[in-house]
């Protein structure tokens, strides 16, 4: 298989550049190890498949992966963000955007918030475990009905003795076929807007919640996308994750990480787009020299190198600001905004520069190209971001 990842340097950025030290360079090589090992001979078959196996998590676990920025007392590494930014980065080089985007539900969205607002008896239940790659998490905020329109969420949870009964439905939720449990927005009160939302860990097996559809999708083929129905669940009260009628703080809360996430899976495969398109315009021939001796190819490629270093430079800044604990939303929203959006761009440009053969599968470029599109959608849409930073200008 012919793949973009192989590429020559020229995007490659010199490293460690901050807020990344030597640490994480060591760290880097270690994934990208695994990633080479693992990942990457696999991924095509996953593709088609529109499966990986639940066993990648266990992998992911034994190399310490899953836990980088957790406690060693639940069994994570001791570590911190810029350790899982390093992770982020790497597994973009699987050569499967549905792989990455499987176990970044997990690592990025899903078991965040059980760290940081569930009880120490939840943490044993759900967090280790699922550092171990032994249960599988997944969150679960959209609905049918309730997009970026969070506050629209129906799903209800009606409080009974010992705990609540929920009906209702989810959509679009990564990893929700294989989830073990699903961290799920629920309305706790009859109430409209953001108050009433809580969330509730629904497990597996429990009565009445089933899986009822995998969805087709135009890339992240091998990631499982859910349709998920709760039908008279009951969730026991210890189930109850961070305070009743809180929820909505819940979901602001890492929205900044997944939004930071999501610009660095971007950036890096910028810059593998880059250099695939490099190496082919130093090799493919046309009219008797090659390609990048055209200046529209030239051009095209320097405009390529340089969207991805801006949107690197904005993405390492606003992870700086994120990681000192600075109020970082207008960095991390700019950085969502503009990485998504050139990736695509960088991606359609990929694709012309290497002509009829970014078209075919081989090259991986198309499959980029594919994965990349659900960026200026997913954690929120760009009309989304703009509408968040309008409003932080005043307007
Ligand atoms: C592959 C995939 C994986 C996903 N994984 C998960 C997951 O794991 N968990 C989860 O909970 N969700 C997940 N999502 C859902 C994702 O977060 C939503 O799709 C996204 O937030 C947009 O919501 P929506 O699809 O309902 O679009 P809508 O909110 O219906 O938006 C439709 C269009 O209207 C625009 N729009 C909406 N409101 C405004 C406004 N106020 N001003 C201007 N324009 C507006 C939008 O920008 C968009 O262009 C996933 C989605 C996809 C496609």
């Amino acid at each position: 298989m012919r793949t973009f990842e192989k590429g020559v340097p020229g995007a490659a950025p010199r490293r460690p550049l901050p807020p990344f030290g030597d640490e994480h360079e060591q760290l880097r090589a270690s994934i990208r190890r695994f990633v080479e090992r693992e990942l990457r001979p696999h991924a095509e078959r996953w593709e088609d498949e529109r499966w990986f196996p639940d066993e990648v998590f266990a992998k992911l676990a034994a190399g310490g992966f899953l836990g980088l920025k957790y406690p060693e007392a639940y069994g994570g590494q001791g570590g911190d963000h810029l350790h899982d930014a390093v992770l982020i980065e790497e597994l973009g080089g699987c050569g499967s955007g549905g792989v990455a985007a499987g176990i970044g539900a997990h690592v990025t969205i899903a078991t965040p918030p059980v760290f940081k607002f569930g009880t120490e008896e939840q943490k044993r239940r759900f967090l280790v475990p699922a550092i171990r790659g032994e249960r599988i998490a997944a969150l679960g905020i959209t609905e049918p009905g309730a997009g970026s329109d969070v506050a629209a969420i129906r799903t209800r949870a009606e409080p009974v003795d010992g705990g609540w009964v929920v009906n209702g439905s989810k959509t679009f939720i990564t990893g929700g076929v294989r989830a073990d449990f699903v961290v799920t927005a629920v309305k706790t009160t009859a109430d409209g807007g953001h108050g009433g939302l809580s969330f509730l860990l629904i497990e597996r097996g429990m009565e009445g919640f089933t899986v009822s559809r995998k969805l087709e999708k135009l890339g992240w083929h091998a990631s499982d996308t859910a349709e998920l129905a709760f039908a008279d669940v009951f969730v026991p009260e210890e189930n109850l994750l961070g305070r009743e009628n809180e929820g909505f703080y819940l979901i602001m809360a890492n929205f900044q990480w997944e939004r930071i996430a999501m610009a660095l899976g971007a950036v890096a495969a910028m810059g593998r787009l880059v250099d695939s398109s490099l190496a082919y315009a130093r090799e493919r021939v046309a009219f008797g020299r090659p390609i990048g001796r055209f200046q529209a190819i030239r051009h095209k490629i320097a405009a390529m190198a340089v969207k991805h270093e801006a949107a690197r430079a904005l993405t390492y800044h606003a992870l700086r600001r994120f990681h000192s604990g600075a109020d970082a939303i207008d960095e991390v929203t700019q950085a969502k905004l503009l990485s998504q959006r050139y990736a695509c761009e960088v991606a359609d440009d990929a694709i012309q520069v290497h002509g009829g053969a970014g078209y075919m599968r081989e090259y991986g470029v198309e499959r980029a190209a594919r994965d990349l599109r659900l960026g200026p959608i997913g954690g929120g849409t760009d009309e989304v971001m703009k509408e968040i930073l309008g409003r932080r200008l005043g307007l």
